[in-house]
């Protein structure tokens, strides 16, 4: 998910670390290369700056330029610092759904992945944590993404709560904390209606769904592929809804990450998981830890 970015740092580095002493200068140049890179990545401009300007702070102390190995220093700042920005939660994977039965609402534009990855989440929830799971979708206006997340549901082995027609979402979401409370659920969880993009009609839906629901999380699902449109996104979301988390689907096509990058930065919002394809299983919890090595190969 982040190839294209991983081999440019890779670059860079290779060229510092091979060089034995390192002036200022060194560590300037090779920090301007750092900077087009995350630019290049779709890394939003103030994201960039400030991370460039930490890492330089802390690379140009004498400690760095005098110790014997001054390339690798330079790249252990560099992994502490991509650790720094992706901050996320201690455990992205870790919902909060204590107290059963536990509402988790999904919201997000149409398209983003939202259907596939409620059925992905409760999956998971399943195998992994043994929750008994209740999935309903609130997409009144498009019948078939009702169907989907009905045929989904099968395939996993999950329930969905019973389409009727001609209910509105509010009294859906109604329906199924009834549904869940009575059938002994952990969890149930809501799956919004989309729009192409924000208006004032989504925002308004999801709030009623929201303020009847209660959600213990609140998860965005916005595509990773559109880049900084995704944190814009979040940030319209999280104004409105309020969100806990973000998931960035089709990470699997992303080769530059900038969305990863810059979402926590901008939103302050953690991603709690990312989409890796259509499968079920195409599900990861995003550990800055982790990220950070993979970026850095
Ligand atoms: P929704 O309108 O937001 O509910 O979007 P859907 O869940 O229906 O997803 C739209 C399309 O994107 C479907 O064809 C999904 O299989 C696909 N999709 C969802 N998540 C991912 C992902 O992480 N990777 C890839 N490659 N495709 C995805």
């Amino acid at each position: 998910m982040f190839e294209n970015l991983s081999e440019r740092l890779g670059g860079v580095f290779d060229r510092l670390t091979k060089q034995g002493a390192l002036s200022e200068d060194d560590v300037k140049t090779a920090l301007r290369e750092v900077r087009v890179a995350l630019l290049e990545a779709d890394v939003s401009l103030p994201v960039a700056r400030d991370f460039v300007k930490a890492v330089q702070e802390k690379a140009t102390g004498q400690a760095v330029t005098k110790s014997v190995t001054p390339g690798q220093q330079v790249v252990k700042i560099v992994h502490d610092e991509l650790k720094h920005v992706l901050t996320g939660d201690e455990d992205p994977g870790k919902l909060k759904i204590d107290n059963p039965p536990a509402p988790i609402l999904m919201v997000g534009l149409q398209g983003g992945g939202k259907t596939t990855t409620t059925a992905k989440i409760a999956k998971r929830l399943k195998e992994r944590d043994g929750k008994k799971v209740l999935m309903a979708s609130l997409d009144v206006n498009r019948p078939a993404a009702m169907e989907q997340l009905q045929i989904l549901g099968v395939q996993i082995g999950v329930d969905t709560l019973p389409i009727v027609k001609g209910e509105d979402p509010v009294a859906i979401a109604k329906r199924a904390k009834t549904q869940a409370s009575l059938g002994g659920y952990d969890v149930y969880m809501l799956d919004t209606a989309g729009r192409l993009s924000i208006d004032e009609e989504l925002m308004a839906q999801v709030e009623a769904v929201r303020d009847v629901s209660n959600p213990r999380e609140t998860l965005l699902v916005v595509d990773g592929l559109t880049g900084q449109d995704a944190v814009h996104t979040a940030e319209n979301f999280d104004e409105r809804i309020g969100i806990s988390g973000v998931v960035l689907t089709r990470m699997d096509g992303d080769g530059r990450g900038g969305a990863a990058l810059s979402m926590r930065a901008v939103t302050g919002k953690p991603i709690r998981f990312v989409g890796l394809g259509e499968k079920m299983d195409a599900l990861e919890t995003f550990e800055p830890d982790r990220i950070a090595g993979r970026i850095l190969g």
